[in-house]
């Protein structure tokens, strides 16, 4: 969390997960799951122990985990991938700190929308370049959508090396269309950026509407980099098994800077993963279908607090629940009441944007509850906030 003064903190999942042990609140801030992996993932995984795949594995990833990665971007999305296109990376995470510290020049520009992921203004201060943000903002109607003109604007304005596009987005759940990416696309064309694309919940779609890559949707596909990883969907998130697929030089160029950052992780986890990814278990659609019964117990919970605007989310994990007709506290100040007086933490959106842009104040007292957590929680939490309503 960047505190007023510029300094970074402990980030804010790290925080309001302390805060709610502390308080002995339902936890619905981290998105965190609180279902498990299939079995098959953990027998896969604990053969490759005893396989002995437990010392360093290749810098750019196990063979058959950048194989079976290409498989799976083409059965789930035709998207055309060539095993050499494709890293290994510590989570999403550290593909994304690996792409910007190789891609973003010094003193460079990176736009991304807003909010948006914390770790994105670390990686950016850490490459030594600057932030521009474009809000996403709500319509209204439970959805949501991107300020186009000022998108327009900014990309004009400071000429960004990368445009940072993260679909389907935390914390509103919108999922961008193939048309929205071929424009985005274009304004990339435009300047010569690249377009880094952030596709953690890319399975976790939560009506008809489908994800789509962007280094599908847009024309000029080599200047799309693209970070996904296994966490959300197989429930893995603390085996930070990720992965970057670009264009053979520049995962190379990527590779360079990865290398320095874990070298490498979770070998094993590589291998049981690898065997997933490229076998024909169904637990993907499951663990989507479980999800969207989550929802749909802990979103319309919310919604019978009164004057209380209710997001409708497409994907991921998170509704956001914007209670500025109710109260004028801000999402800090009410989520900490919320925690002492209703036993409900959730994420203050703020915390997801730059202190004091547009999107700070329109999310200004809005808060991010996480139906990811186990059916238990998600009802419990439910029965809270109808308690509340
Ligand atoms: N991007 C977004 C939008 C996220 O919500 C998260 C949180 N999991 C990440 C990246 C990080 O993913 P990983 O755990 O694979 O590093
Ligand atoms: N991506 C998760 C979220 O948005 C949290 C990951 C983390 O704790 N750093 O809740």
């Amino acid at each position: 969390l960047t505190k007023p003064d510029g300094s970074i903190g402990e980030t804010i999942y790290g925080q309001m997960t302390k805060f709610a042990a502390e308080v002995g609140a339902v936890n619905l801030g981290q998105g965190a799951p609180g279902t498990e992996p299939p079995e098959e993932l953990i027998t896969t995984t604990t053969e490759a122990m005893r396989d002995g795949f437990n010392q360093y594995a290749p810098g750019q990833g196990f063979p058959r985990l950048l194989e079976a990665v290409a498989a799976q971007r083409r059965r789930d999305f035709d998207q055309h991938v060539a095993p050499n296109e494709v890293l290994y990376t510590a989570g999403a995470t550290e593909g994304l700190t690996a792409a910007i510290l190789a891609l973003l020049p010094r003193g460079g520009s990176l736009v991304a929308f807003e909010p948006f992921y914390d770790s994105y203004p670390a990686a950016i201060a850490a490459a030594g370049g600057t932030l521009h943000t474009v809000p996403i903002l709500p319509d209204g109607h439970g959805g949501f959508g991107p300020d186009w003109e000022e998108f327009d604007r900014v990309i004009a304005a400071v000429e960004p090396a990368i445009i940072l596009v993260n679909t389907p987005h935390n914390p509103t759940g919108f999922i961008f269309s193939a048309d929205d990416l071929a424009q985005i696309g274009r304004a990339a064309e435009s300047v010569d950026a690249w377009v880094l694309s952030d596709e953690v919940y890319e399975q976790l779609t939560l009506t008809d509407q489908g994800h789509v890559p962007p280094a599908v949707a847009i024309e000029d596909s080599a200047r799309v980099v693209t970070v996904s990883s296994a966490g959300k969907s197989w429930n893995v998130t603390g085996w930070k098994i990720g992965w970057v697929i670009a264009s053979s030089e520049v995962r190379q160029a990527i590779q360079t800077v990865k290398q320095f950052l874990s070298f490498t992780a979770g070998g094993p986890m590589q291998i049981g993963m690898a065997d997933m990814l490229s076998g024909d278990s169904q637990f993907v659609a499951e663990n989507r279908a479980s999800l969207r019964s989550r929802a749909e117990v802990l979103v319309p919970a919310c919604r019978t607090v009164p004057d209380a605007e209710v997001s409708t989310p497409l994907a991921g994990y998170f509704t956001v629940v914007d209670y500025s007709a109710l109260t004028d506290l801000d999402a800090f100040e009410l989520n900490d009441l919320l925690a002492r007086e209703y036993s409900l933490v959730g994420i203050p959106v703020p915390a997801l944007c730059r202190l004091g842009s547009p999107a700070y104040e329109t999310y200004r007292a809005s808060i991010r509850y996480s139906f990811c957590k186990s059916e238990a929680d998600v009802d419990k939490g439910a029965q809270l906030f109808t308690a509340l309503g």
